[in-house]
């Protein structure tokens, strides 16, 4: 079987599969539902919260047979194309790596042809912060006036550095950073699903790590399967994340709740010296972070 990373394997089909952005899922579904529908829609936040996910289902609930829906059936010829990637209706784009001028105008020559199975042309462009000045320009005609059956989904991780011209046509959802105690939850979800042998304590340190990006959250979780095979350590993953070792500080602070300046200074350096690189500062965090400090 091939393999596939996680973040693509259990990626959300569905609005009601998608976590940690209630509120865009929300308005997204009340406007489908009483088809109030703008031609330009654009999701801001940082990566791996979903974005270009739920984009992909917007563009399943607008071509849905049964559409535009806030529930689309995912088995529908059209619903079927998208999921797949393979639909002629849904166009997605990379910012990066279209940024020119002339990229814009094959968009602008395309849109005025009518949808081949669905409702609607959509256009996906991820990362749309990264066009040019000139490829703006030439997109704000469009947007000016745009043909009925276009619809626009931008992402971006950058909203300061769109224009407020475009800003001002589109209809703007911010998602939000994934809170940590969902994040650990999907984890467990996925962990389980791959019989993974892995601690909860160790899920908390990549819920931690990811920083409130699901897929960062994923990754990891596949980078520390690759490193310790189906049963995932919590020293291993430690090692793997770069991060402090809380047995060693545990050990430390005993020695120095003891008096034992010997056994301090020998646990404090190893510290130092298994940590390189991380600053001074994460240890002493993770150092106040015990609750049984002594009191000096
Ligand atoms: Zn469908």
């Amino acid at each position: 079987m091939d393999y596939q990373v996680s973040a693509r394997k259990y990626r959300p089909s569905a609005f009601d599969e998608v976590i940690g952005q209630p509120h865009v899922v929300q308005m997204l579904q009340n406007a489908l539902t009483t088809k109030r529908l703008a031609h330009a829609f654009l999701f801001s936040g940082t990566r791996g919260v979903g974005k270009t996910t739920v984009a992909r289902i917007l563009a399943k609930a607008l071509n849905c047979e049964q559409g535009p829906t806030s529930h689309p059936c995912d088995h529908c010829p059209s619903c079927a194309d998208i999921a797949s990637g393979t639909s002629v209706d849904v166009v997605e784009i990379d910012g990066a790596s279209n940024t020119s001028v002339d990229d814009v105008r094959e968009i602008r020559d395309n849109v005025k042809f009518a949808p081949f199975r669905g409702g609607y042309r959509v256009y996906i462009i991820d990362e749309v912060h990264m066009l040019s000045n000139s490829a703006f320009n030439a997109l704000l005609k469009t947007l000016e006036e745009p043909p009925p059956h276009v619809v626009f989904i931008f992402a971006t991780t950058e909203l300061h550095k769109i224009p407020a011209t475009i800003l001002s046509r589109c209809q703007h959802y911010n998602f939000k950073r994934i809170q940590r105690a969902e994040v650990i939850r999907r984890l467990r979800h996925v962990a389980d699903q791959e019989q993974l042998v892995i601690e909860d304590r160790s899920l908390g340190l990549l819920g931690r790590a990811a920083d409130g990006s699901m897929r960062d959250a994923l990754s990891l979780l596949d980078q520390a399967a690759a490193f310790g095979g189906k049963t995932v350590t919590h020293a291993d993953l430690e090692a793997l994340l770069g991060a402090v070792p809380q047995e060693l500080v545990r050990a430390a602070v005993r020695a120095m709740q003891a008096q034992d300046a010997g056994e301090t200074v020998r646990l404090v350096s190893r510290l130092l010296s298994e940590t390189i690189g991380k600053s001074f500062a994460a240890i002493w965090s993770s150092m106040s972070a015990i609750s049984w400090w002594p009191r000096w």
